[in-house]
């Protein structure tokens, strides 16, 4: 195929050239005889709940109007199931669409943008297309951040730290008592993101408390989604829980009417039915707790996971593993020579999983 950018007169910024592609996880391949599951993408697998069916449905007839700019109803609703003045809420197109928001509004060419790595391939995207610099600070031995390599790494050039927890896509969380720690390294001036994108999985010990240091630090924002837990990921609709300052512009750099009006009633409807989502959420972990369970079992090595997905560090092994998941039914998420994730799905799609590892262990053991 002929190279989409050649022959053209048009200036593009120099900066696209940094941008790396998004690689989304593929559909589920249909073969015959096999059900087929995409555990690639992290998505809930439950369909919408009746009751937010229905608002979308009655929110679908009012389409040819725009949606509500400020998105009140829903930051409303936000602020008080958080505990925060309405001006801390600032909404966006997903948390993705909230991250490039708050990268235009905090960096200008060259400024750097710290983040553990492997982590949310969103980072390096957001951070290239504002032209800034990505400073990637590795994993330990159990795919946790590195948070005193993280703080070493800041500079004066750097506008923003992210930490990814539980990090997607290894599993893990950081503490509290860490990220406190952390925080306490980290100059006033430089915005600290906590992306708690599966918060609601979180089941750990000294899990942060993130609304609490985001009360007392105005250099810290707490990023969040209705895409995984609230299973809304179609609609797009993420939020940021951030000081006075940071959430205005925040607003400024939105795209002007981008959270549509499906997804914020839909988002409203299921903050009100958090209760019967939880019950999912719930059982999503329970599932999660026995395909981890089981895979030690077998042999594996598999990091703590807070999430709904669990890693496999198969460095590169991970391509053989991808294939014979697929060659069963299961599409699953690879990251190069680095390894595989695969998301908590329904309980068949989870025992396909634990068979498929079982097997692959079997033909290739772990030494
Ligand atoms: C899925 C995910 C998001 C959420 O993306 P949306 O744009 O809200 O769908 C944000 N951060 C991380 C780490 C994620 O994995």
């Amino acid at each position: 195929m002929s190279d989409p950018t050649r022959e053209t007169d048009v200036r593009l910024r120099a900066a696209l050239d940094q941008v790396p592609a998004y690689v989304p996880g593929k559909p589920a391949a249909a073969r015959e005889g096999v059900t087929s599951y995409k555990v690639s993408s992290n998505e809930n697998p439950f369909p919408p709940l009746p009751s937010v069916l229905e608002v979308i449905r009655d929110a679908a007839t009012q389409v040819n109007r725009y949606p509500d700019m400020a998105v009140t109803a829903l930051t409303e609703a936000l602020a008080e199931r958080l505990g925060v003045p309405t001006e801390h809420i600032a909404t966006g197109t997903g948390s993705v669409g909230v991250l490039g928001q708050l990268v235009q509004a905090t960096c200008d060419p060259g400024d750097e943008v710290v983040y553990a790595w492997r982590s949310f391939e969103a980072y390096p995207i957001v951070t290239a297309l504002a032209g800034a610099r990505s400073v990637q600070v590795g994993l330990d031995d159990h795919a946790r951040h590195r948070l005193d390599a993280m703080a070493a790494a800041i500079t004066d050039r750097t506008k923003v730290v992210i930490v990814c927890t539980p990090n997607n896509p290894t599993g893990p969380m950081v503490t509290h008592t860490e990220l406190e720690r952390f925080l306490d390294q980290v100059p006033s001036r430089v915005l600290v993101v906590i992306d708690e994108a599966y918060v609601e999985f979180v089941t750990g010990e000294d899990a942060p408390r993130s609304l609490e240091l985001y009360r007392d630090r105005p250099n810290v924002m707490v990023l969040r989604t209705f895409s995984k837990a609230y299973g809304l990921a179609g609609l797009r609709v993420g939020y940021a829980v951030a000081h006075p300052p940071v959430a205005s512009a925040l607003r400024k750099t939105a795209t002007p009417f981008g959270v549509n009006s499906l997804g914020q009633a839909a988002a409203v409807a299921s903050l009100e039915a958090f209760d019967e989502l939880k019950e999912r959420v719930d059982q999503l972990v329970a599932e999660r707790t026995r395909v981890v369970e089981a895979l030690r079992g077998q042999g594996w090595f598999i990091a703590d996971t807070e999430a709904n997905f669990v890693w496999f560090g198969l460095g590169e092994r991970s391509g053989a593993f991808a294939a014979a998941a697929q060659e069963a039914g299961l599409t699953l998420r690879q990251y190069g020579d680095d390894g595989v994730r695969a998301t908590i799905g329904e309980p068949g799609a989870n025992d396909v999983l634990i068979r498929v590892a079982g097997d692959f262990l079997l033909d290739n053991p772990v030494t």
